[in-house]
């Protein structure tokens, strides 16, 4: 049976697009557009994962996150029309799983959610080195790829480490500076893609076809993961 999706959200037009990216991966999907109506809908149960916007007509989509996670561990993203409210979601003292900036792409935000589910379904523990060509060595700091040891910076390495470990899952700069960085306020987000250009550069003298390190524009980085 196809997973279920709750999307909460006001703006029809979102909804329509969400609703045809996601029925296009196969899942189901539900949709409505108030705190109220999404407690209603949750409480009738076999909801997979809610997609979350936080500016609802009747509350805060946080607010209605906390009163969720009094009684259910569903996976929730949350849709955001302002960056600043990022910090707050990352934080995670809510208790979402992730999010989107507002305008996101579709088939983007469908990524995340096979991400998420992904994540559910297989745990944090699956090797990398089992599905990607990349093999870790972290006592040594060396990475290699196709069984060849890299040339690696240290934050080419960091940054390769964090895309390695969850193959699919797309990084925004931020989100590859907080864990790759020890203090991303110092450093800026060009300083991300100038480090994936070298790395790439690397890489591709490796396989110069495979290009294993995917740009998904607006949102950041993510490492292939289908080989
Ligand atoms: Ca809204």
């Amino acid at each position: 049976m196809a997973l279920r999706i709750l999307i909460v959200e006001d703006e029809q037009g979102i909804v329509d697009n969400v609703t045809y990216a996601l029925e296009t991966e196969g899942f189901a999907t539900v949709s409505c557009k108030t705190g109220a109506e999404a407690l209603q809908a949750l409480a009738k149960g076999s909801i997979d994962l809610i997609i979350l916007d936080i500016g609802l007509p009747d509350r805060t989509g946080f607010d209605l996150c906390k009163d969720i996670r009094k009684t259910s561990s569903v996976p929730i993203i949350f849709l955001t029309a302002r960056a600043k409210e990022v910090d707050r979601i990352v934080g995670l003292e809510l208790g979402g799983d992730d999010y989107v900036v507002k305008p996101f792409s579709p088939r983007e935000l469908a990524a995340r959610v096979k991400a998420v589910f992904r994540r559910l379904g297989n745990g944090e523990a699956r090797p990398a080195a089992a599905k990607t060509p990349f093999q870790v060595d972290k006592q040594r700091c060396v990475i290699s790829y196709f069984g060849q040891p890299l040339d690696l910076s240290r934050y080419e390495f960091k940054i390769l480490e964090v895309l390695i470990e969850k193959p699919g899952r797309v990084f925004s700069r931020e989100q590859i500076m907080e864990r790759a960085w020890e203090e991303p306020e110092a450093s800026l987000d060009r300083t991300v893609d100038t480090h994936i250009k070298t790395l790439r550069a690397k890489l591709h003298k490796i396989r110069p076809k495979a290009d294993p390190i995917q740009t998904h524009r607006g949102f950041g980085y993510a490492l292939k993961e289908s080989w």
